[in-house]
């Protein structure tokens, strides 16, 4: 029903059972101990003059703190709004300013920044200084049993969270999610990955970033699972976290996928862990495979939005009914393929623009009505801007983003088609193609890639690859070797960042 109800109920079914570690302090976090934090964060709120709905900026790093303040302010009433420690002032100043945000909770390490941008904005917002590692929550003592929340109960169309999209094109917008939409995204991972209490997942991506906030967040506190929560994502850390811990299963995204593989050292997972899920980005399927062989665990590949709470499409558990190089099929929602000229359904295999229905997809964009109305229809339909279609058996196959499809000559060009075959070249480690404007072509084909450490190769070589595994049309005219490309919160390359030049 809510979020509120939900922790309530994990309290009661299991409340000294543990709900999150955090590997750098060896702190542990109940559900019970959760559900008093939740509380005594409520009446702060509300002391502080917050209303059910009112916005909570949450700017830290991942710990116990951060996870707590995101779970908390939901239950409270409030509707949590993540920060990404990525932002510039300037860009923190707009989230602040646009969403409305009351009061920001910030860990030392982000004050400047955020003091910074507090200064570029008109309004008074309060700020409430936390340890990012401290499992103590100020008046927790206070809200000892038997206190009542101070502030009512969200309905289940309330809202819950609002993730700003990372604006890789224009400015962000703020996708408002309510209580039904993350219990649905939550539900959704819990089913499609058949996890219960004895599950335990390795969490080690931003939690302020949609995919960990609702599928190592709140899924587990749906399945009553737990989480580990480093700091931070380290290859080198990260199977002994799964060991040590006893995760069953993995939460990353493809480009750790690929730093994980160039590790020279470990060769198996641990045992007990069943699977790793990768979501955000494709998934390449030379990645895909060597990581099966090397790791010996399943890759399940998945698709979501911060639009419809995370998940949409899951690749089943069963590896023999699995699709390398496909996201999965819809799970827990309406999905379809439409002409986007039309706007009408086309048939199976024929691609098309991917939409999405039901109870994951947001309530509209923050303050942007016309926002709102181009991404969603009055029937339901969200436009996700993603291409690609669906095989006979109900799998989707994505080929790029519509606005990130090159077209050349008037040729259809997905990107991921180039990235893919530069990354079966045998010294590169992360690539991404773009359309440049070109006077004759309309837009022609350019790459930037990164090689693995030791590797050398030249444009020249890359470009002589291509030929012979693309053809000297969709070869690219320039071919950058880079040190990073640019990235957004979840690991994902931005590509049309690199139309301004721009490497991390
Ligand atoms: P924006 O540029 O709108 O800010 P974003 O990348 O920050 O976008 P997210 O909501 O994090 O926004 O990402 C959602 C998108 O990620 C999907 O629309 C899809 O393009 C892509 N995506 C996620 N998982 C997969 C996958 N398994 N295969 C292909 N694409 C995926």
């Amino acid at each position: 029903r809510s979020v509120r109800a939900l922790l309530e109920r994990q309290a009661l079914e299991r409340p000294d059972a543990t709900y999150a570690i955090c590997p750098e302090t060896g702190r542990e976090l109940s559900f019970g101990r959760l559900a008093r934090a939740s509380l005594s964060l409520a009446a702060l709120l509300a002391s502080q003059g917050l209303a059910a709905g009112d916005r909570v900026g949450l700017f830290l790093p991942n710990g116990l703190q951060a996870l707590r303040l995101f779970v908390g302010t939901m239950a409270a009433g409030c509707v949590a709004t993540p920060l990404s420690l990525l932002a510039q002032p300037q860009q923190l100043a707009y989230v602040l300013e646009h969403s409305d945000c009351r009061v920001v909770f910030v860990a030392p390490g982000q004050r400047a920044t955020l003091e910074d941008a507090l200064a570029r904005i008109g309004r008074h917002i309060a700020v409430v200084v936390v340890d990012p590692d401290d499992d103590a929550v100020p008046g927790e003592d206070a809200a000892a049993a038997g206190a009542v929340w101070p502030l009512t109960e969200p309905l289940r169309d309330g809202e819950a969270l609002m993730m700003y999209t990372s604006g890789t094109t224009g400015r962000p917008k703020g996708a408002v999610l309510s209580q039904r939409n993350v219990l649905a995204g939550a539900r959704f991972v819990s089913d499609a990955h058949e996890l219960g209490p004895a599950d335990r997942v390795l969490a080690v991506l931003p939690l302020y970033h949609i995919n960990a906030q609702i599928v190592t967040a709140l899924a587990p506190l749906l399945h009553g699972g737990s989480l580990v929560l480093p700091r931070r994502f380290s290859v080198g850390a990260f199977w002994g976290l799964a060991e040590e811990y006893r995760c069953t299963w993995l939460n990353v995204v493809p480009t750790m996928i690929a730093y994980l593989l160039d590790a020279p050292d470990r060769t198996t997972a641990p045992a007990g862990v069943r699977f790793c899920r990768s979501a955000s980005a494709p998934l390449a399927p030379e990645l895909h495979r060597a990581f099966e062989a090397r790791f010996g665990i399943g890759v399940i590949e998945t698709m979501g939005l911060t639009e419809t709470a995370a998940p949409v499409f899951s690749n089943p558990l069963d590896p023999a009914r699995r699709r390398i190089g496909s996201p999965g099929r819809a799970f827990g929602c309406e999905a379809r393929v439409v002409d986007p000229a039309t706007g009408r359904p086309v048939r199976d295999g024929v691609p098309g623009e991917i939409q999405i229905r039901g109870d994951n997809v947001m309530l509209g964009y923050y303050k942007a009505p016309d926002e709102t109305a181009k991404g969603l229809g009055d029937d339901g339909w969200l436009r996700t801007g993603d291409l690609g279609y669906r095989d006979a058996d109900g799998f989707y196959f994505i080929t790029g983003r519509l606005k990130e499809l090159i077209i050349k000559g008037g040729e259809n060009i997905a990107p991921r088609e180039i990235d893919e075959a530069l990354l079966r070249h045998p010294g590169v480690l992360e690539a991404a193609a773009v359309g440049v404007p070109d006077p004759a072509y309309g837009q022609e084909i350019e790459a930037a890639v990164v090689l693995r450490p030791g590797a050398s190769s030249s444009e020249a070589e890359l470009q002589g690859f291509c030929r012979v595994e693309l053809g000297p049309f969709k070869t690219p005219r320039a071919i950058r070797i880079v040190q990073a490309l640019p990235k957004g919160p979840s690991g994902k390359v931005q590509r049309l960042k690199l139309l301004d030049g721009v490497t991390a």
